[in-house]
């Protein structure tokens, strides 16, 4: 297995995990760009945002909830928080298993990249 996320889901790889159930995995970034910066991740390797099909609805509807349950346990929710997620060379997507960013903790600037 040489997917980087999928080995942290099989634990041959440490993170800092912060939420788990039979869906996802959510663990804290290696290379933080602000004060909370969490990924949560399909435990499916799925390679990236545009493989999702209709019947993926549920699990990306999801990931997006647990993105919200960790913003309130961050105590973020209330400030405010940015959700994105990189798909592709041109969406700058580094690691080819989708990931869901949570980022908050500071005053996001404009900048998307
Ligand atoms: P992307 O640029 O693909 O949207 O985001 C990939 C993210 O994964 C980056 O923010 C990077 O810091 C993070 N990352 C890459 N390798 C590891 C790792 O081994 N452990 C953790 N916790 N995060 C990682
Ligand atoms: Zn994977």
């Amino acid at each position: 297995m040489d997917c980087i996320f999928c080995r942290i889901i099989a634990r041959e790889v440490p993170s800092t995990t912060v939420y788990e159930d039979g869906q996802v995995v959510a663990f804290r970034d290696i290379n933080p760009q602000a004060p909370t910066h969490i990924l949560v991740i399909p435990r499916r390797h799925i390679p990236s945002l545009a493989d999702l099909t209709e019947a993926d609805e549920p699990l990306a509807g999801h990931m997006v909830i647990v993105a919200n349950k960790l913003a309130r346990q961050e105590g973020i929710a209330e400030r405010g928080y940015r959700v994105s997620i990189s798909c592709g060379k041109e969406g700058k997507q580094a690691v080819p298993h989708l990931h869901l960013h949570l980022l908050g903790g500071r005053r996001l600037t404009n900048e998307l990249g």
